[in-house]
């Protein structure tokens, strides 16, 4: 009798499966979450439609146990693409899928509390208070009891010991109520309704194809790619909506329920474990149908996914820069070509790829080319040669002038600078000593408030000291530059009435307490913002007038070949947060380069003129979408390891007529959390696999020694 075997694909660094006994009375099929026997340990699997592997039967083990749980074939497919696209071992992709493998085991019942008996012995006024809530005899979580009440869970536990609460046992809650396509259709206007009646057919279709949808902000495009999520929803599909992590917001959710009678579920790194067990749960039996969630949602297991929407798909957020190095809009778009589904891309600013394939006619294209309500922002530029601050300052004449004239008529202002902390330089006037992170090739930061330095790239943080740690010098420590809390400080002793709010992603309180922020301007609490590229991402603030971008040029100074779009980016949707409930916005940028064509761009507002000279130097250049790059970081603790090791990839490349490998060359950021990095680039025509050349070249170098280590970014976002 021949053994019944299995590939069983396990969430570690290998890219087959392993074969496995397939015990009869498991009924294993394709799919299906297992536990296998690996070395000494057990560990979680999914069983793989592929052929095994013909190895010595005598040596196979079993398959141990099936759980509860699958994972759908196309969400298979999905995998493999992703790990052959990005050139990671499938084990790795499989471990984004399985990272909540508590949604495997058997659903714990949730356990509730309820009134039972008489009053205890004792009374105190925390039981007191208990009580009066529990009076109406409704069942309650335990600790949902105890914050009704305002109280600490222990008072609730010692309400059981005298027999007056008891415990009994229900079925979860689902996380969220079902979404209701027909709830309550906006009335919209009539560019509006034309890009809804399309978005209504893309969403109902079942078919596979990529729509750019594009709008300035404020156009509505939120309020019509809702259409094609209900068009999607009636038709019996569950929907994903990709956001950047951060602009997942109240006000987003809110709206969402104003549309659908009822929340998306989310999923981002601040939902807690049992959140996201639940979550996972729910999208995998179909109980959710609407799931809004940061670049991870996309290895959720739906079942029945009919649409994805990638809001503000320029965003360099959705690139994951480790362990699966992975753009989540460009694996979006595979998740509906392998699902034959529609998925829409929402922006402002599109990227200059997704441009480029809209004009090959790749992806439909349509456009909202006016705002809702209010006008677009009168932008213009303030020449620093010119009107520039005295020194030491940061905020220009003309500047100040208009934040004072939009907080007396009682509106709102945002000062933008993308550089969080207080400066981001510090260095010794008595001996020119510079504060330089003791683990990586940076300055360290100086967070004024926290009274540290801190490395923004490894995270190392010290105390400021008192004395120069060189030469000993008191009070001879002084800042360079500006960052975010500078120009707070600065803006406090200019308009010392307003009130003042500093955005950026290092504040204490994380994630909960940016959202209350950003709740707070939404709501007009805060007169004079001062934040970092956090604000410019779509949120709405319909109070605000005026936009200051204190360093227009920053964004310019990198040899990086996305500076020009990147800048052209934020800028614009920065500024575009002015005036998007009223007439009458204001974006004013400083810089030292007024007539830089970006800049040009902005002020003028021409935006095809920017994308039709962006995408001309890209073609020139073999640039993306026209060329492809893929970066090679090559790094180890020991500087000769990694340069050798890289000296001996760039020696080993394979020779093709369309592809060509530059460097090695020190990588901007030469030492990072003390591994020192050397960067090889990968340019190849559009027509050439790299993907096969990569692979090629990568397994005829064998392996690395002294602990190098090679990480491959296919379309590379990053070039420090
Ligand atoms: P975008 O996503 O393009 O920035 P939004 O969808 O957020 O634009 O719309 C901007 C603002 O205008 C929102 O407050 C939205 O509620 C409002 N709005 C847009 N279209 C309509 C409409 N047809 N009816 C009512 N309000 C609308
Ligand atoms: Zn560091």
């Amino acid at each position: 009798m021949t053994l019944a075997t299995v590939a069983v694909l396990i969430p570690v660094a290998v890219d087959r499966p392993y074969t496995y006994e397939a015990p009869s009375a498991l009924e294993l099929a394709a799919g299906d979450v297992v536990v296998v026997p690996l070395g000494p340990r057990h560990v979680l699997g999914v069983v793989w439609d592929e052929p095994v592997e013909d190895i010595d039967r005598h040596r196979l083990r079993a398959v141990a146990d099936k759980l509860d749980g699958c994972i759908p074939g196309d969400m298979r497919r999905f995998v493999d693409w992703v790990a052959d696209y990005t050139l990671s071992p499938r084990g790795m992709v499989l471990r984004m899928v399985l990272r909540v493998p508590e949604a495997f085991g058997p659903e714990q019942p949730q356990q509730a509390v309820r009134l039972a008996g008489p009053a205890p012995d004792r009374m105190t006024p925390a039981r007191r208070r208990v009580l009066e809530v529990a009076a109406d005899g409704l069942a309650r979580a335990k600790s949902a009891l105890a914050a009704e009440a305002g109280v600490g869970v222990s008072v609730v536990d010692g309400l059981f010991k005298d027999d007056t609460l008891e415990i009994l046992e229900i079925d979860p809650t689902p996380p969220v109520a079902l979404p209701d396509p027909r709830h309550s259709p906006p009335a919209l206007n009539r560019d509006q309704a034309k890009v809804a009646a399309s978005l209504r057919d893309t969403g109902s279709g079942g078919n596979f194809s990529v729509t750019l949808l594009e709008g300035v902000t404020g156009s509505g495009k939120t309020e019509v790619y809702f259409e094609a999520v209900a068009a999607a929803l009636a038709a019996g599909r569950q929907v994903l909506v990709l956001v950047p992590e951060i602009s997942l917001t109240a006000e987003f959710l809110e709206r969402f329920e104003a549309r659908f009678g009822a929340r998306p579920a989310e999923w981002h790194s601040q939902i807690s474990g049992k959140g996201r067990e639940r979550v996972w749960r729910g999208v995998a039996a179909g109980t959710i149908r609407v799931i809004a969630g940061a670049r991870s949602a996309l290895f959720l297991p739906f079942p029945e996914l009919g649409l994805i929407v990638v809001d503000e798909e320029h965003d360099a957020a959705y690139k994951q820069e480790d362990g699966v190095i992975y753009h989540a809009r460009d694996m979006a778009v595979a998740r509906g070509m392998i699902g034959r589904f529609p998925v829409i891309l929402s922006s402002a600013t599109p990227s200059v790829e997704s441009r480029a394939n809209a004009a090959r006619g790749r992806y439909a294209h349509l456009a909202l080319p006016d705002r809702f309500a209010g006008a677009l922002p009168e932008i213009s530029a303030i020449d620093l040669r010119v009107d520039g601050p005295e020194r030491g300052r940061w905020l220009s004449p003309p500047l100040v002038a208009a934040v004072e004239e939009t907080l007396e008529a009682g509106g709102q202002a945002l000062l933008f600078l993308n550089r969080r902390g207080y400066a981001p330089l510090t260095l010794c006037r008595a001996c020119g000593f510079r504060f330089e992170c003791s683990n990586c090739s940076a300055w360290l930061v100086e967070h004024r408030f926290r009274r540290e330095l801190a490395c923004h790239h490894c995270g190392h943080r010290e105390p400021r000291p008192e004395r120069c740690p060189n030469c000993d010098a008191e009070d001879s420590l002084v800042p360079c530059g500006p960052g975010v809390e500078r120009i707070a400080e600065e803006a406090a002793s200019l308009f010392p009435e307003a009130r003042g709010l500093v955005l950026s992603s290092d504040l204490v309180g994380g994630i909960a307490e940016l959202r209350s922020r950003l709740d707070a301007i939404e709501r007009g609490k805060v007169d004079l913002v001062i934040g970092t590229q956090l604000v410019a991402k779509g949120h709405n603030f319909p109070h605000l007038s005026l936009v200051g971008v204190v360093d227009g040029d920053l964004g310019l100074a990198t040899a990086d070949p996305r500076a020009a779009e990147r800048t052209f980016q934020l800028l614009q949707q920065v500024t575009g947060r002015a005036g998007r409930m009223t007439a009458g916005g204001r974006g004013m940028i400083q810089t030292f380069d007024p007539a830089h064509p970006v800049m040009q761009a902005i002020v003028s507002g021409d935006r095809e003129g920017f994308y039709t000279r962006e995408l001309e130097s890209r073609e020139r250049h073999g640039l993306p979408p026209f060329g492809r790059l893929a970066a090679l970081v090559v790094s180890a603790r020991v500087r000769e390891v990694a340069w050798n090791r890289a000296r001996q990839l760039a020696r080993a490349a394979p020779a093709a007529t369309e592809i060509r490998v530059l460097g090695p060359a020190e990588a901007p950021l030469a030492v990072v959390r003390g591994r020192h990095r050397y960067r090889l680039l990968v340019k190849a025509a559009r027509s050439a696999d790299l993907q096969g050349y990569l692979r090629n070249w990568i397994s005829s170098i064998g392996a690395p020694s002294g602990g190098a280590r090679v990480s491959i970014d296919i379309d590379p976002v990053s070039f420090l």
